[in-house]
């Protein structure tokens, strides 16, 4: 008999062939005077041969324990007796169940993982790099801590902590982290999400019992990178289960990065311990960029473009748009868009088209204020136009002040432009109405439901 014989005419044939070698390999350890009968029926007889892999017969055992005692005991000297009866070098491999059972749970979560956070790397815009961004004196300290963040992940700031104005690149630089680590090392576990992900993700698995699920997809990363973490203003549990997972992956030596349109002392109803987390990382504001940059902002989207504009279009651009580099891409796309449709040169005149274009384009706020008042009167049960306008009643009073304080929390707005939309309420009666909603919500359950309802309306139809 050879148990090398690998030649199998079909399946029986070959299992046939195993069982034998297996019978033979136990007569000979049956026949060895260093085998005890009592060990020889304790361990050798649950073995199971289950296949021929090149020179290696596989058994299998039951659990992890068994194979350690019989890797131990038998394998060395019976091994040798074994080859030598047979007369071929014969090595034996031998399986534990339960561990195959585990690896193969393992590997199955480690798939999944896997296709979730491929799909969330789809969700990355190649084109948001390091060498894509222009870097001033206003952003070059978030440029260079982003950076050193994707160097070397989870080394020095954690979490890093991104802040600054709409359309000033803080998306930009977390796609920049992300596309410099895959590329660097295209094994990293990225899981880049936003916000508001997030938190219905984590809704989602209180609500479906699906916690372990959501923690393993959230935990299990080299580096956890969310978007727009000012989202989680007023959400007490959702702020609770991040503050754990970033304890979560810090032990586990990941980093975290975060952005957000405010500093965390301004987010509202924060936990000190986050607060105190995104303290001890580190801060980095972005804010908007000087003439120079900007004039180098123009002119390198135009050239990422392919498409030249003169140089006293370029100025006159960066000259106007000053607050926003998203609005500043926006024009020179529509100037792009016009010379391919019919060729027309840029000019500060078409430009001066484009750029008032954009702005209108740009001007949630008045639609936002409005969307406001609206759902704080749906829910407070008042008119609009009582709301907006001065005096009334107590509860027109109360919708008042909670809209104040959403329109605070949602939108850019000074408290001074937020005055204006209530019939020119000064500011400084802004800033009480807020604060006395801000303090309610901590005293009042119902009342800080209420107005997080709101919140959440607001959002997710927006
Ligand atoms: P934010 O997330 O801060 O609102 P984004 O990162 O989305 O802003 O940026 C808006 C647009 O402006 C993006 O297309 C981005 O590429 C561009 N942008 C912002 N800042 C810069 C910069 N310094 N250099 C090049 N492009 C920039
Ligand atoms: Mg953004």
């Amino acid at each position: 008999m050879n148990p090398t014989l690998q030649i199998f005419h079909n399946e029986e044939e070959r299992m046939r062939n195993i069982q034998e070698a297996w019978e033979a390999i136990l007569q000979i350890l049956k026949s060895d005077p260093t085998v005890s009968p009592a060990a020889y029926d304790l361990w050798i007889k649950e073995i199971q041969p289950i296949a021929i892999e090149g020179e290696a017969l596989v058994l299998s055992v039951p659990s992890v324990f068994q194979r350690d005692i019989i890797e131990q005991q038998f394998a060395g000297p019976q091994v040798s007796a074994v080859q030598a009866a047979i007369g071929i070098p014969l090595k034996l491999l031998i399986r534990a169940e339960d561990e195959e059972a585990a690896r193969e749970e393992e590997d199955k979560q480690d798939k999944q993982l896997r296709r979730d956070l491929t799909t969330y790397y789809k969700m990355i815009n190649p084109f948001y790099t390091f060498k894509t961004f222009v870097v001033g004196p206003t952003n070059d300290f978030a440029y260079l801590a982003a950076q050193s963040v994707a160097d070397k992940p989870a080394n020095a700031y954690n979490p890093l902590f991104i802040w600054g104005g709409s359309g000033l690149g803080k998306t930009h630089l977390l796609h920049a982290i992300c596309n410099e680590i895959h590329q660097n090392n295209p094994k990293s576990k990225i899981l880049y999400t936003t916000c508001e992900s997030f938190t219905n993700d984590f809704l989602a698995a209180l609500h479906d019992m699906t916690l372990p699920d959501f923690r393993q997809k959230y935990r299990d990363v080299d580096i956890l990178l969310i978007d727009d973490i000012q989202f989680l203003a007023n959400k007490v549990q959702t702020q609770e289960e991040f503050f754990n997972t970033f304890e979560a992956i810090k032990l586990a030596g990941g980093q975290v990065v975060l952005t957000s349109d405010r500093r965390p002392n301004e987010i509202a109803t924060l936990t000190d311990r986050l607060m105190s987390r995104f303290e001890a990382g580190m801060l980095a504001d972005i804010q908007p960029p000087p003439i120079e940059t900007r004039i180098l902002i123009v002119q390198s989207k135009a050239a990422q473009l392919n498409f030249h504009i003169d140089k006293n279009v370029c100025d006159y651009i960066a000259r106007e748009l000053k607050t926003n580099v998203r609005q500043i891409e926006g024009v020179i796309n529509k100037l792009h868009a016009e010379y391919r449709l019919n060729g027309s040169v840029p000019t500060e005149r078409s430009a001066e088209l484009a750029i008032s274009n954009v702005r209108n384009d740009n001007q949630p706020v008045e639609v936002t204020v409005d969307r406001i008042i609206a759902e704080v009167a749906r829910t407070m049960n008042v008119q609009p136009e009582d709301i907006r306008n001065k005096g009334g009643n107590s509860q027109i009073s109360k919708a008042r002040k909670v809209s104040a304080y959403i329109i605070r929390e949602i939108t850019r707005m000074k408290t001074k432009e937020i005055g204006n939309e209530f019939g020119g309420l000064d500011h400084s009666t802004i800033s009480y109405a807020t604060t006395s909603v801000e303090n309610k919500m901590k005293s009042d359950t119902a009342f800080k439901a209420m107005v997080e309802d709101i919140l959440n309306n607001l959002k997710t139809d927006r």
